[in-house]
């Protein structure tokens, strides 16, 4: 393969690969943007629930209320009834019987009233939660529906973006990019945060994953023996720059050994490369 050839199709697999990372970082973003919106769908559940719940007690309340009203108004009745029949009573026996009746109506009476009081106040009190929790409810909806509207603003503009990078992507590829090598690389610049393409540094290694090379493989690269050469231990493409400046190579042996398990790790969704 020609020197020139080679260099063109590494520079526009560099360039492919900013316009990449691009596309990729805001696939990213749009698989993230509705984390908002469920938070705010799952807090408008939670209040419409409440709301519910709340509006059963409500009712439940309104009819105790309702039921305590009209035994309070029967034993009204019935003590003003049995005192009455005290005008008409004539025996001493008598007398004290009605007496007794009366007092023993007032007390019921009395009791009564309380519980006609109480269950008053928490029908209004029931009545006041509810209209809040109603404006809750409101408040929340309205919520949902803006960061709906919001993000398929959003959306839309970074699906713009996408098909944008997508097109010069297409460009870059017409002028000496394979299907095969196109597939490849981006997978390869999706699954290794961005880095699909990177030189042989200090004529042995790896600058994607600092791991030393076989002395083969680099003559093979260097000699661009292929369009392109896969790194064996992480498959990033690797090409050969005869300017590399010197870089004190203990250093990438001790970090190669930490990265090399690094990438392993993650390597799974990546074997068919
Ligand atoms: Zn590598």
């Amino acid at each position: 393969m020609a020197e020139h050839e080679l260099q063109q199709t590494h520079k526009l697999l560099l360039q492919l690969q900013d316009i990449l990372r691009e596309k990729f970082r805001l696939e990213e973003e749009i698989e993230t943007l509705p984390a908002a919106l469920k938070e705010k769908e799952a807090r408008l559940a939670e209040a419409n629930q409440k709301y519910i719940a709340l509006n059963d007690d409500y009712t439940k309340a309104k009819q105790d209320a309702t039921s305590n009203s009209i035994r309070y108004d029967d034993a009204v009745k019935a003590r003003t009834d049995a005192e009455k029949m005290v005008e008409k009573i004539t025996l001493q026996r008598e007398y004290e019987a009605i007496t007794k009746q009366i007092d023993e109506a007032r007390v019921v009476e009395n009791a009564l009233l309380k519980a006609r009081t109480a269950s008053n106040a928490l029908v209004n009190d029931l009545s006041e939660q509810l209209t809040a929790q109603g404006e809750v409810c409101e408040h929340l909806k309205n919520e949902v529906e803006e960061e709906k509207a919001k993000i398929d603003g959003i959306l839309e503009e970074k699906k713009a973006a996408i098909a944008s990078l997508e097109s010069q992507c297409d460009d870059i590829r017409k002028e000496g990019v394979s299907d095969e090598i196109y597939a490849k690389f981006s997978k390869i610049v999706k699954n290794k945060n961005g880095l699909g393409i990177t030189p042989i540094v200090q004529g042995q290694v790896c600058s994607g994953c600092h791991m030393i090379l076989p002395m083969q493989f680099v003559n093979d690269v260097r000699r661009g023996t292929n369009v392109t050469e896969y790194c064996p231990y992480c498959s990033r493409i690797l090409y050969y720059q005869e300017d590399e400046e010197t870089i004190d190579l203990s250093d990438f042996e001790q970090e190669a050994q930490e990265d090399f398990f690094a990438d392993a790790l993650s390597d799974d969704d990546f074997d068919n490369i």
